[in-house]
């Protein structure tokens, strides 16, 4: 069989964080009773007017800059004509001559190493409306709170060789999203879906060969499912000299299976015109530049920096910058006990099994940053011992507890009294005798035994090494 290599070039809509639509003042939130943050305008009442909000124009703008794109400093919108239940004014306000950036790329890094994905465009435009089928009453149904939501659409080059990229594609562009604070992008409910274009050809030729989009895949296990089922589908019908045809399928992932929808659509299909409802906008250099400076330290920055001045591994350092939230935290903590390492470790250790444990996601994790530093404090004070400090932590970590004085209050500091450690070394070594015997004999595996008993009968609040050092005093007097 000959040798084919997949192209794929994407088309991702991301739903930006802004608390009012694009063309009206209704709440963007998700979820609420079905069209309750509804209004003319968001309903394509005849005569409503639409007016843009200006925060949808900056997050673009942020979003542009961060991706190296070049910025058309004067943009249009225009209507996207087409018929369908969810979008009541029969057109969708979008952008085609002259989208708001363009010619950008971002730098994603794979096994197969580092590669730049080219942007082509990106445009402004409004969501549409639900529909929810109802197969009981035989009926379907419009929820029009989504209406007008703000998007963005990314659209990609034909970069694109395997489903590793595709997936390290959109990981960048989610993460430079979330750092910048702009969307959630979250591929379950809908605020990134993305679209995959794929085609294949010949390796060693150049021609590119006819696409296929899928549409609003959502999970990356599902993307990776579809282009490997719509690569072979295709390389089936080249290699029985069948022609592969332009056009949208399905992917079902249950089925494992994608089905045609329709024929491919040509911007002609549209008959897009620029929209005489709202003027053309002119973007100044001077708002660039201030956004520009306002741009955040993305991943990568930041990556590098906790191993050049924390002395963290880059593993580490990888894993406390995937999210912005959580490496905000691990920073106020780091600055508050003046030790980055130690609030690393225990970042990498605690925390991650604590969200781990809960089924929470960075961006859910909240404590008062000082709560943690106190507690390592008092752990390098030796005034709490590791084993109450995991404990202490997880009510930091569920409840924002102050820790220092749920320590104080439930008696967990460490009993510095030596004359307490002493007597209860005695007590536990007498209760003992058979396993001491064993001790004195130089059977070390019992030492273990004997620090677990000591710890329990001080109920944990006495230090390890310090119980182990007062035992072995005891043992050599014994011996
Ligand atoms: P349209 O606007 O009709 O959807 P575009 O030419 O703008 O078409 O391309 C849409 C997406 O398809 C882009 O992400 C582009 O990279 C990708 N694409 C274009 N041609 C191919 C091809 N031959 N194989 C794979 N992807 C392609
Ligand atoms: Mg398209
Ligand atoms: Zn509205």
């Amino acid at each position: 069989m000959k040798q084919y290599e997949t192209i794929i070039g994407l088309e991702v809509h991301v739903e930006l964080a802004t608390k009012t639509k694009i063309f009206c003042g209704c709440s963007t939130e998700f979820g609420g009773a079905p069209n309750t943050h509804t209004c003319p305008v968001c309903t394509g009442m005849p005569g409503s007017l639409p007016v843009l909000n200006k925060k949808v124009v900056e997050f673009a703008l942020k979003a542009g800059l961060a991706t190296n794109c070049q910025i058309h400093q004067y943009c249009k919108f225009d209507r996207k004509n087409y018929f369908y239940p969810d979008n009541p004014q029969n057109y969708q306000i979008s952008q085609l001559y002259l989208p708001i950036c363009h010619d950008g790329w971002v730098e994603i890094e794979t096994s197969a190493g580092k590669k730049k994905i080219r942007i082509h465009e990106m445009h402004m435009e409004e969501d549409a409306g639900k529909l929810i089928h109802d197969e009981w009453e035989d009926c379907s149904l419009v929820d029009y709170n989504r209406s007008g939501v703000p998007l963005i659409e990314i659209v990609s080059e034909p970069d694109m060789r395997s489903a590793d990229e595709v997936i390290a594609y959109l990981e960048k562009l989610r993460c430079i999203m979330q750092y910048l604070g702009v969307s959630d992008c979250k591929l379950q409910e809908g605020s990134m879906r993305a679209d995959v274009n794929l085609s294949v050809r010949e390796v060693g030729t150049e021609k590119f060969g006819t696409r296929t989009e899928m549409k609003n895949i959502n999970s990356f296990k599902a993307i990776a499912h579809a282009i490997e089922g719509e690569r072979e589908r295709q390389i089936e019908l080249l290699e029985m000299g069948k022609a592969v045809t332009q056009e949208t399928r399905r992917w079902d992932d249950n089925k494992e299976s994608s089905h045609a929808m329709r024929s491919k659509e040509d911007a002609k299909d549209y008959r897009y015109f620029p929209d005489p409802d709202l003027p053309p906008i002119h973007i100044s250099s001077e708002w660039i530049e201030e956004l520009k400076k306002g741009l955040p330290e993305f991943r990568e920055e930041k990556q590098l920096r906790y191993q050049e001045e924390y002395g963290l591994p880059a593993y580490d350092a990888g894993i406390l910058t995937e999210s912005r939230h959580l490496s905000d935290l691990f920073e106020e903590v780091a600055t508050l006990c003046g030790n980055a390492k130690k609030a690393a470790n225990w970042f990498m250790v605690e925390v991650l099994r604590l969200m781990k444990d809960k089924g929470l996601e960075p961006e859910k994790v909240s404590f008062t940053p000082k709560h943690l530093s106190d507690l390592l404090e008092m752990i390098e004070k030796k005034e709490v011992s590791p084993q109450n400090a995991k404990k202490v932590f997880e009510l930091v970590f569920d409840e924002d507890i102050d820790p220092v004085a749920y320590v104080e209050e439930h008696g967990l500091k460490i009993v510095e009294d030596t004359g307490l450690l002493t007597d209860t070394i005695t007590k536990i070594l007498d209760a003992n005798p058979g396993p001491l015997a064993e001790l004195l004999s130089g059977k070390d595996k019992v030492m273990s035994f004997f620090v677990g008993q000591i710890m329990k009968e001080l109920k944990g609040k006495a230090n390890p090494a310090s119980v182990r050092e007062a035992l072995n005093a005891e043992i050599e007097k014994r011996k």
